[in-house]
């Protein structure tokens, strides 16, 4: 009795996500121009959370580009740009189709909760490929990993700095080199989004380790993915929505999938390429203080702030260990210890 009970529980856990996959998959299947606004269920022992989508399929056939905001509920500009282009896009002028995540962690975004979500203390950027039988936060990425990604052309992650980070807007790929025609799209895509900064992160991922990360799962599945990381502290600003609108635009038309008019391809001249990072991380839990922002160049051996303890005593000075541009750093005074202090962007040929 108690094996059957456990089974029928399992199944019920299972049944939801299952049938909600088979409605995304009946709705694909529905002949276009057409948006659907649709909700998806998941439940975690006595707690229940919810993925918003969207679907949007124009008349024509064509790639299916996702898109996805709000993994961290706390980054404002990527979740008020994607609000405001469902908001634009007319179905008509769609080739292919659109899969939208306006907001990923809804529990995360309403309940004001950095990086985390709430109800299960999970990062959903930490969770994938997630898990069907898992909490809240494992069953969203198990979702996104097979419903989404799984049916993805182009699978697009949109990001910023959480509530105590200041950020430079960058593009971001994986640097896959066995898998060289999507890297390749990717990349192509980060120059025509004419963000300034375009970063690629060495990719050296087995097939069976987690991949972590949203896009980086899509990697791994074999889809060209990438990132745009714009917005910081905790506020939305307009100029970062406006440059996240802009880049979400230019790759959709590059790709094809939403094509309003005809423009020529983008020189890629302007861009500057950051192919590696050096993550700083904070040596002792304290107070930070730094002059410094996102976006300001360093040297190597400069002073780049310090951390003291709560009566005001120095603890440690921090110092670069390398020379290139702050990508994003701690803006806010509380730090902990094995936290990213600063990431620093520089190109190596
Ligand atoms: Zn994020």
């Amino acid at each position: 009795m108690k094996s059957i009970l456990k089974t029928v529980l399992l199944l019920s856990g299972i049944m939801g996500p299952l049938a909600d996959a088979q409605k995304i998959s009946r709705m694909l299947e529905q002949k276009g121009p057409f948006r659907k606004d649709t909700v998806f269920t998941m439940t975690a022992g006595s707690k229940e959370t919810r993925l918003p989508v969207i679907l949007i399929k124009g008349k024509e056939k064509g790639p299916v580009f996702s898109i996805v905001a709000g993994i961290h509920g706390y980054e404002y500009p990527p979740i008020v740009a994607v609000q405001e282009i469902t908001k634009e896009i007319d179905a008509s002028f769609v080739y292919g189709t659109l899969i939208i995540v306006p907001v990923a962690n809804v529990e995360a975004f309403h309940r004001r909760t950095p990086f985390i979500n709430p109800s299960d203390h999970k990062n959903l950027n930490n969770a994938f490929p997630g898990s069907p039988n898992g909490t809240a936060t494992d069953q969203i990425a198990d979702f996104m990993t097979r419903e989404i990604i799984a049916r993805s052309t182009v699978f697009l992650d949109i990001h910023g700095g959480d509530a105590n980070e200041d950020l430079l807007p960058f593009v971001c790929y994986y640097d896959r080199k066995d898998t060289p025609q999507n890297t390749q799209m990717a990349h192509e895509l980060s120059v025509q989004s004419e963000i300034k900064h375009i970063v690629s992160y060495p990719y050296n991922l087995t097939p069976q380790e987690p991949a972590k990360y949203a896009f980086k799962q899509a990697v791994q599945h074999g889809i060209t993915a990438l990132s745009i990381e714009a917005g910081k502290l905790g506020t939305v600003q307009k100029e970062n929505v406006d440059l996240i609108k802009k880049a979400v635009y230019n790759m959709l038309e590059h790709s094809g999938v939403y094509v309003r008019r005809k423009s020529k391809l983008k020189s890629p001249k302007a861009a500057i390429y950051l192919n590696r990072q050096d993550y700083i991380r904070v040596p002792e839990t304290g107070i930070f203080y730094s002059d410094l922002k996102s976006g300001d160049p360093v040297k190597k051996k400069q002073l780049l702030g310090y951390i003291t303890d709560e009566f005001g005593n120095k603890i440690q000075d921090i110092v670069s260990d390398s020379e290139g541009t702050i990508l994003y750093k701690v803006g806010t005074p509380p730090v902990n210890k094995g936290e990213t202090l600063f990431c620093i962007g520089y190109t190596q040929n």
